[in-house]
């Protein structure tokens, strides 16, 4: 490829996974009810945010609203600890190696434990890229992600990612380089760390094809990935909504107390619920679109009435139209 070409080829790859990460991020700042008071104030100026006790012996540090800017560094998502007679099981650390470093100083703030385990719960970096540090403090530390997880970084998806979080940060993410999972999980695997077990679901493509939700049953907690926004309308390019719809469902039948979602506050069933509620009525709208011989196009008149309740969610006005499309797509997709 000459220079041009090579140039063109990047900034393709860069505009697409924007699109994606979009897909996985909240811009809103509503919050929905919390489990724990945010704790904020025990946090240094620079790295403001610390962990929210959310259940037995699991935190949550509820990251910014936003996409990674120069502000916020890259760090957007749900960084997530459960306690283990073992040592600390890290979920989702963040977004580059700078943020994992302003993790593990927070974590130590919870326990002095070692990191021993880190789950990843989809492929989108934002979740991940954090990994390094984790790897860097603890080099014993086993990392889990979903197979097509580990398949799609071989194919060079991390790389992309760290070249997408260094572009929006304009630099703040630079020296991250990807260290994936090197531990392959499916769906039922169950993990146990010293005392506790972490139980894998996975329910094909839904968010995207790589997710897993962790289920740790006896704390009552379930850290579902980007499965689940809180009053955020996620975009799906990397998804369907009938697999997102089924995840959730699958999910809801564990009658788990406590939810984490990838992005936004930590809620009950009534928060997962309301996410599902949303992806229904869309997928409704183009079913009925489809039956009246409307275009996909015309889904957007159906959802506008039926979906009024999620108007003031982050996203909603630039996802109605696309998730209408898409959803049309899909429902064809099913009728051949
Ligand atoms: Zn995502």
């Amino acid at each position: 490829m000459n220079q041009q070409i090579k140039t063109l080829f990047k900034s393709v790859t860069v505009i697409f996974l924007l699109f994606s990460l979009a897909a996985c991020s909240p811009t809103g700042d509503d919050t929905p009810n919390v489990v724990a008071p945010p704790t904020a104030s025990t946090a240094t100026s620079d790295f403001p945010y610390a962990f929210d006790k959310v259940a037995t012996n699991t935190w949550v540090m509820h990251g910014p609203i936003g996409l990674p800017s120069p502000k916020n560094k890259g760090f957007m998502n749900n960084p997530g600890i459960v306690k283990t007679s073992a040592g600390l099981v890290v979920i989702d650390p963040g977004s580059t190696v700078h943020v994992g470093n302003n993790v593990l100083a927070e974590i130590k703030k919870v326990s002095q434990l070692p990191v021993v385990t880190v789950f990843n719960t989809h492929i989108h970096g934002d979740h991940w890229l954090a990994n390094q540090a984790i790897k860097q403090a603890y080099p014993e530390a086993k990392i889990y992600g979903h197979t097509e997880m580990l398949a799609e970084i071989e194919n060079g998806e991390g790389e992309n990612w760290v070249t997408l979080m260094e572009t929006m940060t304009e630099g703040a993410s630079k020296g991250t380089i990807v260290v994936g999972p090197d531990n392959a999980v499916n769906n039922n695997n169950v993990i146990k760390v010293g005392d506790t077990q972490f139980k894998i679901h996975h329910t094909g493509t839904a968010h995207t094809k790589t997710d897993i939700m962790i289920e740790v049953a006896e704390n009552s907690v379930v850290f579902l990935g980007d499965n689940v926004l809180a009053l955020r309308i996620g975009r799906m390019v990397d998804g369907t909504f009938q697999g997102n719809i089924s995840a959730i469902k699958t999910i809801l039948e564990s009658n788990t107390k406590t939810y984490v979602p990838g992005h936004g506050l930590t809620g009950g069933p009534a928060m997962v619920e309301n996410y599902l509620n949303y992806l229904t009525l869309i997928y409704e709208a183009a079913q009925q679109a489809f039956e009246d011989d409307l275009d996909s196009s015309d889904v957007i008149s159906i959802t506008k009435q039926t979906t009024t309740a999620y108007k003031d969610w982050s996203g909603y006005a630039d996802e109605l139209g696309p998730h209408g499309a898409q959803a049309y797509s899909e429902v064809e997709a099913a009728e051949f």
